[in-house]
């Protein structure tokens, strides 16, 4: 997948989060902050080609990076990042961020065709559920849009019914 791909699926599954804390009365500025920065990390794993092509370091795509294992290291990595700035709201921002922007990439790579093990070390099963490849813009693009369309709602709700009332003035409803 692509990073628009990839940054579509985090949106989406960050989506339920955001309503979560909207729930409980949290102040949205940090939640809204955490979610552009798991976004931002959603293409993360996909350093290992970066790695290869700009410093030649021997390392397989679909590797390390590309694990459960690698999801826990980014986030605690920058849990200790943003807890410098905000303190124990950080370590929780940073981490929520890390995790989840890793774990977004798996489940969104894992539809392709290319294996890879999300568990491993605790377990070698190779996953690829080869329901489109990587390449497919449709699909990345489509993603992204699905993704910033409920992120938008989550965050805003009545931007829906705003939307909707817009669309059914212009066709004259
Ligand atoms: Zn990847």
């Amino acid at each position: 997948m692509y990073k628009e791909g990839h940054a579509g699926v985090s949106f989406l599954l960050f989506s339920p989060l955001m309503l979560f804390f909207k729930s409980i009365g949290a102040d949205m500025t940090y939640v809204f902050v955490t979610c552009v920065l798991m976004v931002a990390l959603s293409s993360l794993p996909d350093i290992d080609m970066e790695l290869r092509k700009e410093y030649g370091i021997e390392i397989n795509h679909r590797g390390k990076t590309h694990t459960f294992l690698a999801g826990i290291l980014f986030g605690i990595a920058f849990s200790a990042l943003i807890g410098v700035a905000y303190g124990i709201l950080g370590n929780l921002m940073g981490f929520i961020a890390g995790f989840g922007g890793t774990a977004s990439h798996l489940l969104g790579d894992a539809f392709t065709y290319e294996p890879f093990e999300p568990f491993y070390p605790f377990s070698k099963k190779k996953i690829a559920l080869r329901k489109f490849k990587s390449s497919n813009r449709l699909v990345n693009n489509t993603m992204l849009g699905l993704g910033i369309f409920s992120f938008i709602i989550s965050y805003e709700p009545s931007i829906f019914w705003l939307i909707l009332n817009s669309i059914k003035s212009i066709l004259g409803f």
